[in-house]
Parts: structure tokens; sequence; C-alpha cells
């Protein structure tokens, strides 16, 4: 029996995981829960699952939940020291990273401290810190599995060669809502929210309409595999069946398809390296017909070729795109920001920067608060041309 511990249970991909661990009760047990604010679910959740401790990290909603739960035999932990707390009981074997955002990166690296087996869905922790991050995992010997569907795929088509055979990994990219689109000044943001194929939150998914989730799943591709931003390439491709490619030396191209479902790759990383049986809908290619890819226009989303640049330059270039993309979501969503000047700010904030070489902690820390105070400040100044 594994104790299982989901960092940002009340997500999309929290709930998910909560399904998958739910169809295996004899394997694992759901030991810890952590939410920000959406403690209605969360109530819920911690009815439903039982766990033994909680962590809420918005001080308002850890009150309010302590004064709903009265009854209830749970510990309940808060902020951040609660989510460290929580992932280095020494009751947990798993951790699952589910957390949106910078927010994780602190977690991810308790986890790997305290020696847990690691789930990660929190790109953003892989993108800021990834020389970090990966040289911690090797010390303790842990090894990360990837919950993202895309390095998921990456992950079980390497299989099929030796490292040094391989010649590319091609990331397939669902392109968003508006690949096809000539002009993208006009994009409100229920636009954005409206993904064709993912159901996902909303950070993710304006990521994935300005491109820029794709570009930080390339440096996230980097830091789990260790190959270089040459060596990733990045395919759109609609209808999200071909979850992303190796090719090898020889020409042999690998690729992992499924319907567009996070039950599996979490699935996959729970039990890694094992398969189970998965209640999942199974693909039928009759009924999918048609499977198309297209370049993606660098012009048109400017986000991508950032995170290539940012990964190139290394240091804490990309800890910097990363802070600045969350600041300039967060006001693209408070219709504070236009869509396409999502990537313009990034791009200023990068050029501002003055990169710390092989960071350590506190020089990410220090990175990623300063990109938000910049970031803020360009927009300010952006204001206008609302
Ligand atoms: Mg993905």
């Amino acid at each position: 029996m594994e104790n299982v511990v989901i960092l940002g249970s009340t997500g999309s991909i929290g709930k998910s995981s909560l399904e998958v661990l739910e169809r295996f009760p004899d394997r694992f047990k759901v030991f810890g829960l952590s939410t920000n604010v959406n403690i209605a679910l969360f109530k819920r959740q911690i009815e439903k699952h039982k766990p033994k401790v909680v962590a809420v990290t918005d001080p308002s909603a850890f009150e309010r939940l302590k004064k709903e739960l009265p009854g209830l035999k749970v510990k309940i932990l808060s902020g951040m020291e609660g989510l460290k707390q929580l992932v280095s009981l020494p009751e947990v074997n798993l951790v699952i990273n589910a957390l949106v955002g910078g927010v994780g990166l602190i977690p991810t690296l308790t986890a790997i401290d305290s020696g847990k087996k690691l789930a990660l869905a929190n790109k953003e922790a892989l993108v800021m810190a990834g020389e970090l991050v990966t040289r911690k995992a090797k010390e303790k010997n842990v090894e990360i599995l990837p919950i993202d569907s895309e390095h998921s795929a990456i992950k079980q088509c390497l299989m099929s060669g030796k490292k040094e055979e391989v010649k590319r990994l091609i990331l397939t990219a669902s392109g968003g809502p508006f690949y096809r689109r000539k002009n993208l000044k006009k994009i409100t943001v229920k636009k954005a929210l409206s993904h064709p194929t993912w159901d996902m939150g909303k950070k993710i998914t304006v990521d994935s309409a300005t491109l820029m989730n794709k570009g930080l799943e390339v440096i996230e591709a980097h830091w789990f595999f260790d190959i270089p931003a040459e060596k990733i390439e990045v395919l759109i491709h609609p209808q999200s069946i071909v979850h992303s490619m190796v090719e090898f030396l020889d020409g042999s191209v690998i690729a992992q398809l499924s319907l567009p479902d996070m039950k599996l790759p979490i699935q996959y990383a729970l039990f890694y390296p094992e398969r189970k049986f998965s209640l999942n809908k199974p693909l039928d290619l009759t009924q999918i017909k048609n499977l198309t890819f297209l370049k993606p226009d660098y012009k048109k989303f400017p986000g991508l070729g950032l995170c290539y640049r940012a990964l190139k330059m290394g240091k804490t270039f990309p800890c910097v795109l990363n802070a600045s993309n969350e600041v300039a979501v967060s006001y693209f969503l408070q219709k504070k920001l236009n869509f396409v000047d999502i990537p313009e700010v990034i791009k200023k904030v990068l050029t501002k920067h003055k990169g710390v070489d092989h960071p350590f902690l506190e020089d990410i820390l220090e990175a990623d608060l300063w990109a938000r105070k910049e970031s803020e400040k360009i927009i300010l100044k952006l204001k206008r041309r609302l």
C-alpha cells in the first residue's frame, strides 16, 4: 500500500488523480490533500477520501475550513509551510504535485529532499529551476515521473532506443483555439478559455492559446530527458491524439497515441514502470479518421520562440520567463492586458534581466520576484493601449 499526497487536489489534474487512485484501492491510500481556496470542493474530497492530513495555502480559506470541519478527524496545515510539512511526513510514499505556477517549486524540492517518489504535473518547477531540481533528484536518487501528456508520451517512446540514438523529440501541441486565426488582436478572455480538445484550469488554457504552454513544455522536456533545445521540435496537431514522438537516428519515429484524457498519463506515472488495465475509453482510429500536423507560426505566437530563447540563454532566464508569463496571464484574465501583449511583456522582462549562472534556490526566488515586479511595471505602462 502506498500513501499518496496530492498537492492541488481541487484543480483539474488533482481531481483526475483522485479518480485514478479510487480505481486502485488496494494499492493506494489518499493520505494527504491540499488546496489553495476551493474549500467547498475540498470539504467534499476530505469527506469522501478521508485523508489523515490536509493543507490549505490561502490563510483565510484555512480559517474557514477549520471552522467548518470541527467534527472530522483530519489534521489541517496552512500556507507554504503546511505544504512542506505535508510532503515530508514519514508515512508518505508518493507525492503528486498538481499545483499551478511557481508556487509548486518549493514543495517539489522538499519532496525530493525527503526522498519521496514524485509525480510532477507542475511544469513551472522544472522551468524555473530545472538544473537545481534535477541535480537534487540525482543526489537523492529520486526519479521524477512526468504527469504531462507530452512528457509521458516521450518517456514511453524513449524506451524504443538508447539516449545516444535519439535524433529529436517532437512535442505535439493542439494549437489551442487560435492556430488558424489570422489576427489575435481582439482575443477576449472567454475565447482564450475555450480550448478545443483538453479541459483544464484557466492558467494552462491561456498558456495553450498563446503556445506558451508548449514552450514551457520544451524547457520541461529538456530537463526531464537531458536533450538540448536544438533537438526538440514542436508540431501543431489539432486532434490531440498523438501526444508526442521520438525520432531515432535510423529515421524511425515512435509515437504514443490515445484519446486526450489526463487519467492515462497519471496512471502511467503512478504505476511506472508497470502498466495496468484502464477503464479509459479506448482509441478507435476509424472514428478519428484524420490526424493532421503543421508547423507552428512563430510570428503569430512569439511566446514559443521566447521559450526557446530563454532555454538557450539558460541561467535564471527561464525562471524570469515563467514569472513574467504568470503575471501577464493573470492580468489578461482580469481583463487588464491584451492577449497579444502577453509575449510582449515577457520579451521586455527577458531583455532587462541579468542572469545568474548555476542559480541556487535563493537566486531563483530573487529572479522570480524581480521578474514579477518588473512585469507589473511594464503592464502598467501598456495599460493605455487597452
Ligand atoms: Mg501538456
